[in-house]
């Protein structure tokens, strides 16, 4: 057997193997503790052509400025405005920001094992479904700092 085939590779991530992740669609992403959620121009104009509704108005009635960056905004008990209560559903799904889409896979839950156990507390789609391979974990967590 060739030894240098068993020895760890010092570089590869913690989360090597993969990550499990199958979203149970609970909607605690969307709601609860307060947060923001990055979204560009782009985004805003993408999400008003899919409610059919002006730039100016999503604008307006969604996102606030947060250090000097656009963010959706969330109703005083920490829902994103675009969560629906009734159905548990967000509303703009096909539009949804590019920090939902790669959720959980950001680099600050990947940091370090802790990380992720810590923020699969309240994300029981991380605890469940097929595993994400490396290449896709970090092609997700490449897309978006967060
Ligand atoms: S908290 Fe996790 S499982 Fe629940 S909706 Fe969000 S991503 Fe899906």
């Amino acid at each position: 057997m060739n030894v240098e085939q068993q020895k760890p590779n010092p570089v590869a991530p913690w989360y090597a193997n993969g990550l499990q992740f199958k979203c149970s669609q609970c909607g605690n992403c969307c709601t609860g503790a307060p947060g923001v959620v990055w979204v560009t121009e782009e985004e805003v104009e993408q999400i008003a052509k899919s409610l059919d509704r002006s730039v100016g108005e999503v604008r307006l009635f969604h996102t606030r400025l947060v250090h000097r960056k656009l963010s959706l905004t969330e109703h005083t008990n920490g829902d994103c405005t675009f969560f629906d209560q009734k159905s548990r559903r967000c509303t703009i799904y096909d539009a949804r920001p590019l920090q939902c889409r790669t959720w959980p896979f950001w680099n600050s839950n990947l940091e370090s094992k802790a990380a992720w156990d810590e923020a699969a507390v309240d994300c029981p789609g991380m605890r469940h479904g097929n595993f994400v391979n490396l290449q896709d974990i970090e092609n997700l967590a490449s897309q978006i700092d967060v």
